[in-house]
């Protein structure tokens, strides 16, 4: 019984050492616990004698209760420290600058698709849509072109396991339009189409506008006004337009479309190869096998089709002579077009 001040003093000279809670609690258990040294020193009254055991035991019972006190004591203050840490690490300072934020602005590619919708409607045409992955029908056969077509092979297409493909033309929503919502239609449809091919004027997605007439009487000089008036109120100025016979599966007869050079009005520069001219779209009268396949009689009705690159037609708008720019989201490019209409 001799060393319990001495204990005592040991004691509370460990509780007031503890920096954290964890180690508080260790020195708790180490004291107080089942076989800590004050429940040895309750333990060895039995060897007291009777006499001696009140006083004894109330000493020990004292000397527990101090050191209960002491690690209440130092416990709540270890945890208002700890709130303190907190509060500190997570405080805001509200004086410090702000980062601010950047307004976002569309893409030259999307601008031009808007443009080009809002051009077309105006001209009595609805927008239409179709999928992205289609089949093989849709894409090809229904288009007049049957499996052996050599047109086939100049597509570069991307085909899935179960042969199905990633369109490489808007021109199968012709086929779907025409199905659901049959003759007379007026329809253009602006989309995402594939072909496995990449090079500076060329890469393996790009944006196609498709558009569709079909009516009665619809006629090849219909077709020319249409194109004609698109490319002026696009390119917003006169310019000159030619049609050039061509081929294509889908439309006879069929033609090329050429428009004066919108960089030097025609006289010749190195962006139209010093020919004066741009080729822009493709385009013909809707072959009587798309109508029929379309489930419209070609002997009723008559149509025009054509088709031209989105992306071609924002490059020569913007001034943008690489495509790949288009897809690379360098942030210096793109902040350019911001702040331009469409
Ligand atoms: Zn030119």
């Amino acid at each position: 019984m001799t060393d319990l001040t001495a204990l005592a003093a040991a004691a509370l000279g460990e509780v007031a050492a503890c920096g954290d809670l964890t180690a508080l609690d260790e020195v708790r258990v180490r004291w107080l616990g089942k076989k800590g040294a004050f429940t040895e020193q309750l333990k060895a009254l039995g060897r007291l004698s009777a006499a001696e055991r009140p006083a004894a035991g109330e000493r020990i019972n004292e000397a527990k209760e101090k050191l209960h006190a002491a690690i209440a004591q130092r416990r709540s203050l270890l945890e208002r420290a700890a709130i303190e840490r907190e509060l500190s690490a997570g405080r805001i300072d509200v004086t410090l600058p702000g980062r601010g934020e950047e307004s976002g602005g569309l893409h030259p590619v999307t601008r031009a698709r808007l443009r080009i919708e809002t051009l077309f409607r105006r001209a009595g045409f609805e927008v239409a849509s179709g999928p992205e992955i289609e089949d093989d029908y849709h894409n090809f056969t229904a288009l007049n072109i049957p499996p052996d077509h050599p047109a086939r092979a100049m597509h570069d297409t991307f085909y899935f396991p179960d042969g199905r493909l990633l369109r490489t033309h808007t021109s199968p929503v012709q086929v779907r339009a025409l199905r659901e919502r049959g003759a007379p239609l007026a329809i253009i449809a602006p989309g995402r189409v594939y072909r496995n091919d990449s090079d500076m004027t060329h890469s393996p997605m790009f944006h196609q506008l498709e558009g569709l007439v079909v009516g009665e009487d619809v006629s090849f000089a219909n077709m020319k006004a249409a194109l004609h008036g698109f490319l002026q109120a696009f390119f917003e100025r006169d310019l000159a337009m030619r049609l050039r016979p061509s081929y294509f599966p889908f439309t006879e007869p069929s033609a090329e479309v050429d428009m004066s050079c919108v960089f030097c009005s025609g006289k010749g520069c190195r962006v139209c190869k010093f020919t004066g001219w741009l080729e822009i779209s493709g385009c013909g009268m809707v072959h009587p096998n798309v109508l029929a396949a379309s489930g419209v009689d070609p002997e009723r009705f008559s149509g025009y089709a054509f088709g031209a690159g989105i992306d071609r037609l924002a490059m020569l708008r913007y001034g943008v002579n690489d495509l790949r720019l288009f897809f690379e989201n360098d942030l210096r490019f793109l902040t350019q077009f911001r702040s331009l209409g469409t």
